[in-house]
């Protein structure tokens, strides 16, 4: 149960028991955070430390599912990290509505709507080095591409992670873990085919997306890829038959 405090507008009071001793927990949470006025907890964030508690009675770390509001005005960007599935759908609701009737677009702020703490850690990671996370996320689809069809390994999982303050992906790889080093040339590069995708397709590829995650990479990953194989061909091109024209890969991928 969550009961809002009157004298603190970004802090909640939260009550929950603890799973481990079932000691209540009476602890003020935060439900807003500006990461330019709190670079601490921004800092939590990045390290993923953020939206865990320390029980006052036995030590244990909880994981809190509490909402959460995360704010870069630097980047322009507002990450909302929701685990409530109806809450979620209310939020994602709203704000396409806010989009759809232009209200929000002119503010040039975007907003990401995010159900699992993982995610929400690695957007805020994506946002301190001031990555769009459109093409971080097609980057982790050509890497495992390319693992699986160059060097027939599977990635399990793959993470924008911070290595000594410079961008790295990390691997899951047949059970052993594995850095792949960030590319700024490969991002350059990406970032003009998913520019011109965008054009083609703002459903499919707008900035102003409410869910950018590994779903919408593997959906939009061939038609970008396309458009890197022939970047000429983008021009006169119907969106409608990329599908079709797009084969597996068998290009070499970023960092190779
Ligand atoms: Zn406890």
């Amino acid at each position: 149960m969550i009961i809002r405090s009157n004298t603190k507008q970004a802090i909640d009071q939260y009550q929950e028991k603890c799973p481990f001793c079932l000691n209540v927990l009476n602890q003020p949470i935060l439900t807003y955070i500006d990461c330019d006025k709190q670079p601490d907890l921004k800092y939590e964030a990045i390290c993923g430390h953020l939206l865990h508690s320390r029980c006052p009675h036995c030590g244990s770390q909880i994981p809190l599912s509490q909402s959460l509001t995360y704010e870069d005005k630097l980047n322009h960007t507002i990450l909302y990290f929701e685990p409530d599935d109806q809450k979620r759908s209310s939020l994602n609701k709203t704000l396409q509505k806010k989009i759809s009737e232009r209200k929000i677009r002119f503010k040039k702020t975007f907003y990401r709507i995010l159900k699992r703490r993982e995610d929400f850690y690695e957007k805020s990671r994506i946002l301190d080095c001031s990555l769009d996370d459109r093409l971080i996320e097609l980057m982790k689809i050509y890497i495992v591409q390319f693992f699986s069809i160059e060097r027939n390994q599977n990635v399990s999982s793959i993470r924008f992670q911070l290595q000594k303050d410079r961008p790295v992906f990390l691997l899951d790889i047949n059970e052993a873990k594995g850095i792949f080093g960030f590319s700024t040339e490969d991002y350059d590069l990406l970032k003009n085919a998913v520019k011109t995708l965008e054009q083609m397709d703002p459903a499919l590829c707008s900035e102003h997306l409410l869910h950018v995650d590994s779903q919408w990479a593997v959906e939009t990953f061939p038609k970008v890829q396309f458009l890197l194989m022939d970047p000429s061909k983008s021009s006169d091109l119907e969106t409608d038959n990329l599908d079709e024209l797009c084969i597996s890969p068998d290009g070499y991928p970023y960092g190779a």
